[in-house]
């Protein structure tokens, strides 16, 4: 018996919510989170269609990369679209949860499965961000270190890249003095006492501090934890807009659209002029993307692969790198697949049926 919150809970693990867009609503917009679970629809929209689809098939939770809810409601009586896929969810106790730009964000995410579709080899973050990494130093009795560091390690803090458990350490000599009202672990109260501390360094995701912090004077033996946090100005490669990574081959352009035809199933699609060299270096960015043509030029790819592009913004195409628009849609829909592989891995119990509903609103005469 798994409850709606269990499956929520192993989303955001993957995409944690932190890392969403401050305009975005993404979490469980509609439901009980208490509710056992009896089967998962996943889809890139959530439409009155959908949720049809998923009391047709015995689902009670939608998993939608697109949140049906942005902005606030003041009432809820079917006069519009989003009310009334409201009305029909609850009234049929399906609920949605929505996951989308902290999905869009995290390096295995929304361009990850672009990126595989495409065929693009090592991907990176194309525009990383910065200051969602803090830095934790901490000063600890010599016998108290591996403990200190185990609770750090078990709560999130110390992974970077490929690499778990880091941290780094320093031997060096803690000096203080009690006051008559304190309770020493060492020492006692006025007078001054030196002792033989490790310095702890450890790098955490921002998000994760309140743990941390916990589990730091949980396992901490001292009454006053001596500690600094600084927020770093680092760029956290796993976290952000965009991917850019190579072809296996190098592709002439007309091989270029026949792979992008294929391997996103379109017959059709918006571009400008393509370079004069063969495309092997291609940076992508489900939906829309035009924020990133700068970045993908720096990148030196020869193709920004995109959606949602305007007129005027196919002009900020180069003789180096060609912009290409598939189409929002066409560049989200194996969201689907991404959404699916996440939860039969960590639920083999209940059914996750993709949705079969072609939600696209879009259509091409
Ligand atoms: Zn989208």
């Amino acid at each position: 018996m798994t409850k709606i919150k269990e499956v929520v809970q192993v989303l955001e693990r993957y995409a944690p919510p932190a890392y969403q867009e401050s305009y975005d609503n993404a979490l469980l917009q509609i439901g009980d989170p208490e509710a056992t679970v009896t089967g998962v629809l996943v889809t890139l929209d959530c439409t009155l269609e959908v949720v049809q689809e998923a009391v047709d098939r015995g689902c009670n939770l939608i998993v939608a990369h697109h949140p049906v809810i942005f902005k606030p409601l003041k009432s809820l009586t079917g006069k519009t679209p989003v009310e009334r896929i409201l009305l029909k969810a609850l009234q049929h106790q399906v609920a949605i949860f929505a996951c989308h730009t902290n999905l869009d964000h995290v390096h295995n995410g929304v361009n990850a499965k672009l990126c595989e579709k495409l065929g693009i080899q090592n991907p990176k973050v194309l525009s990383p961000k910065t200051q969602l990494l803090t830095k934790l130093e901490t000063y600890v009795p010599l016998e108290d270190t591996e403990k200190v560091l185990e609770a750090l390690h078990q709560a999130g803090a110390g992974q970077i890249g490929e690499y778990t458990d880091c941290s780094f350490r320093i031997t060096g000599t803690g000096r203080f003095t009690p006051s008559p009202q304190a309770n020493p672990h060492i020492g006692e109260p006025c007078k001054t006492e030196e002792t033989i501390e490790n310095k702890i360094e450890v790098i955490f995701p921002t998000f994760k501090q309140n743990q941390i912090m916990r589990a730091l004077r949980k396992a901490h033996s001292y009454e006053e934890v001596a500690h600094y946090l600084v927020t770093l100005q680092n760029e956290n490669q796993e976290v952000g807009a965009g991917m850019v990574g190579e072809l296996e081959e190098a592709l002439s352009a007309e091989e270029f659209v026949r792979h992008v035809k294929e391997k996103l199933q379109i017959s059709t699609f918006r571009h400008t002029a393509w370079p004069q060299k063969p495309i092997k270096r291609v940076a992508v960015c489900g939906g829309a993307g035009s924020f990133l043509i700068r970045q993908a030029k720096a990148a030196s790819a020869d193709v920004f692969l995109t959606a949602d592009l305007k007129y005027h913004e196919f002009f900020e195409a180069s003789s180096q790198m060609a912009l290409v628009d598939v189409g929002h849609y066409e560049s989200e829909v194996y969201t689907k697949e991404l959404f699916y592989d996440i939860l039969t891995k960590s639920f083999p119990n209940f059914a996750v049926d993709l949705s079969y509903t072609d939600t696209n609103p879009v259509r091409h005469s």
